[in-house]
């Protein structure tokens, strides 16, 4: 996990963003990376992270393949490439029903994937945004034509929402732009066992790997179609 601060009242992300950055520019990607869209709408109190520099400043972009298309870089590009999630959120931290039926939708994969909480049953697709349907065919097409088919052995999820909390940030799981692979032997915080060749075909994908965190954020399961969030 990257370093936290506690914010005071009323904080200015632009003062932050010069304090740690030295870039007052950085404040709105700042804010993005700890999903805040209003910085006035911050709690005294509420804890954020000051990611690496790196995390924030807009990656150059992925050459658009065949089926894929550029992975959205920061909150508001997300929010725009795969729908306002807030406006689904309710009062209590929970998501409107209607969220999934219209955002989420199964992506079918070129072969099956053993489950990871039940290794007898075998995945033959993925809930994910419906816009990623085409992105998971293409990454799974390429892991099998290099021969990396073996290197995944079990499917840990994809589109997930967890009720949220005051304050805290939504999962990239929420808007079903993440999944996780073989999470017994990747866990949070851990080193991890992801094979390399299996990294570089998410990446050439526009997946940016949990892995590549550091610290307690480190999150080598990981996968997500989005940076600097
Ligand atoms: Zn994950």
């Amino acid at each position: 996990m990257a370093k936290q601060i506690a914010l005071t009242a009323r904080p200015s992300f632009a003062r932050i963003a010069e304090e740690h950055y030295g870039d007052r520019k950085l404040a709105a990607a700042l804010a993005g990376y700890n999903g805040i869209r209003d910085a006035k709408a911050v709690v005294k109190g509420q804890l954020i992270e000051l990611p690496p520099k790196r995390e924030l400043v807009a990656p150059k972009r992925v050459a658009a393949t065949r089926a894929a298309f550029a992975p959205p870089n920061g909150l508001q590009e997300i929010l725009a490439t795969f729908g306002d999630i807030y406006k689904f959120l309710k009062a209590d931290g929970t998501i409107d029903p209607k969220w999934e039926l219209q955002q989420i939708a199964s992506a079918p994969l070129p072969y099956p994937i053993p489950l990871a909480w039940d290794r007898t049953k075998l995945a033959k697709s993925m809930r994910v945004h419906r816009k990623l349907v085409p992105v998971i065919n293409e990454v799974f097409t390429k892991l099998d034509a290099a021969g990396l088919r073996s290197k995944v052995r079990t499917y840990g999820g994809g589109y997930s929402f967890r009720a949220k909390r005051t304050s805290s940030k939504l999962s990239t799981h929420c808007w079903g732009i993440a999944i996780d692979l073989d999470p017994t032997t990747n866990a949070l915080g851990s080193v991890g066992d992801m094979d390399p060749g299996v990294v570089e075909v998410f990446r050439s994908c526009g997946f940016k790997w949990g892995g590549d965190w550091t610290g307690r954020g480190k999150d080598p399961m990981h996968f997500q179609f989005c940076t600097g969030y």
